[in-house]
């Protein structure tokens, strides 16, 4: 499969180039050249597939000519070591549990993958470094599913005091081929100093740079899975919309592929905090991105989100197709506390402010358009916001033997004020 720049000024690049790079020459993001309906049947038969088997089927395509299919089998088995359970709610709502990965973050499915593609591709051992930007979950999941493979460095770029604690050490305490850098700013100054690196002449030189942010395709298609996962789960029901908390837009993206290859979709609707550039889209038509505001769903916290381009460019770049199938609400942090306690309440559910987020989302979709089911995607483990949690709901969680002992940790990270002492570090030589 190949892919081109949603800049059209650079060559098409296969799926390889499209993964090492990362990011075009031109800045613009890769998209596929072809995105091909499955079979309908797969579809209808889909309760008797496996997981593995589901992932394999709607991956291939993107991957094709480059990686074998046995190999490909062996990443995305290897890739989903965990479960993705769905929790009724009530009639309406439903919760899809994506954060029983090893960082207890949905990202860990995208790293896990690229980590396993990159590996495959790498095999020759050239060196390759992986430059990360993360507002929280990025990071750590990033972490994990890079920790030692061969012949890959990892650099994560985090915003100073604007992550929780244990989203810290889970990205400041690995090692080995892992290093954080503590940026004095906040994610979007993260994400373009990653950016600047990519068109830097001097880093280029000196290093062979690739990002794990869900610009890359190779972490950003794999989410399409979750989509596919909670349709089998519904019984194959039609009709379904799903609630998506959102803030690159990678995500709710990787949906609108699975819907692409064939998966039946009432509506997809983007669960935003106080950054509501997409809300403020749909309402106006005028895309105005601006600086992040910081929330207590952190890992939202993005003021223009890199993957806004791939929605339109899934919709043809048309308002009115865009606003037939995405609709979009934003949320305070007062509302996203008062639904973590009315989740709490009224369906003794726990979850992280995310979660709560796209469960306002569902709510607010069943308001105004009446019928259907609804379900939101839980990003995040609740413990992972565990400050915030234990407030609203005035209980204490339990921590697990695992996440004590990682609190526990030291943290290592190397603080960065600006562009030029990034560039110094990366380049010490
Ligand atoms: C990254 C993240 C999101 C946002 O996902 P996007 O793909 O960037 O829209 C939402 N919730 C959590 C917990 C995350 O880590």
């Amino acid at each position: 499969m190949n892919y081109y720049s949603l800049n059209r000024k650079s060559p098409n690049v296969d799926f390889k180039t499209a993964v090492i790079k990362g990011i075009a020459p031109d800045r613009g993001l890769y998209f596929p050249e072809r995105i091909t309906p499955l079979d309908p049947d797969f579809f209808k038969n889909i309760s008797d597939t496996s997981n593995v088997d589901i992932a394999f089927e709607s991956i291939k395509q993107f991957v094709e000519g480059e990686i074998p299919d046995h190999k490909l089998y062996e990443i995305v088995e290897d890739t989903l070591c965990f479960n993705f359970p769905l929790v009724k709610l009530n009639d309406d709502i439903f919760s899809l549990e994506l954060y029983h990965g090893p960082t207890m973050a949905f990202k860990d499915v995208g790293a896990r993958f690229m980590a396993r593609c990159l590996g495959y591709f790498n095999k020759e051992g050239n060196n390759v470094t992986v430059l990360v930007a993360t507002s929280g979950d990025t990071g750590g999941a990033v972490a994990s599913g890079f920790y030692k493979v061969p012949g890959v460095n990892v650099v994560i770029l985090y915003p100073k005091g604007k992550v929780s604690e244990l989203q810290e050490k889970q990205l400041t305490t690995f090692g080995e081929n892992i290093q954080a850098l503590e940026v004095n700013g906040s994610f979007d100054d993260c994400q373009e100093m990653v950016k600047s690196a990519f068109l830097d002449a001097d880093f280029n030189k000196a290093l062979s740079l690739t990002s794990a942010n869900s610009i890359n395709v190779a972490r950003w298609l794999p989410q399409l899975f979750y989509y596919v996962f909670a349709f089998k789960q519904m019984g194959a029901t039609q009709k379904i919309s799903y609630s998506v908390p959102s803030g690159n837009f990678g995500n709710i993206c990787a949906g609108m592929v699975a819907q692409k290859i064939g998966l039946p979709v009432q509506h997809f609707i983007a669960a935003n905090n106080s950054n509501d550039v997409v809300t403020r889209y749909l309402s106006t038509q005028n895309y105005a991105p601006k600086q992040a505001i910081p929330t207590i769903s952190n890992a939202m916290d993005v003021g223009a989100p890199s993957n806004f381009i791939r929605v339109q460019e899934l919709h043809n770049n048309s308002f009115s197709q865009l606003e037939n199938n995405l609709k979009s609400y934003s949320f305070s942090d007062e509302d996203t506390i008062d639904a973590i306690k009315e989740l709490f309440t009224d369906f003794n559910y726990i979850s992280d402010p995310h979660g709560a987020i796209g469960f306002l989302g569902c709510k607010n979709y069943l308001k105004e358009f009446k019928g259907g089911k609804t379900i939101f995607l839980e990003t995040a483990h609740p413990l992972k916001f565990l400050e915030v949690i234990e407030d609203a709901l005035k209980i204490k969680l339990e921590l697990p033997n695992d996440v004590q002992t990682l609190i526990k940790k030291e943290k290592n990270a190397v603080e960065i004020n600006d562009y030029e002492e990034f560039k110094a570090y990366m380049l010490r030589g």
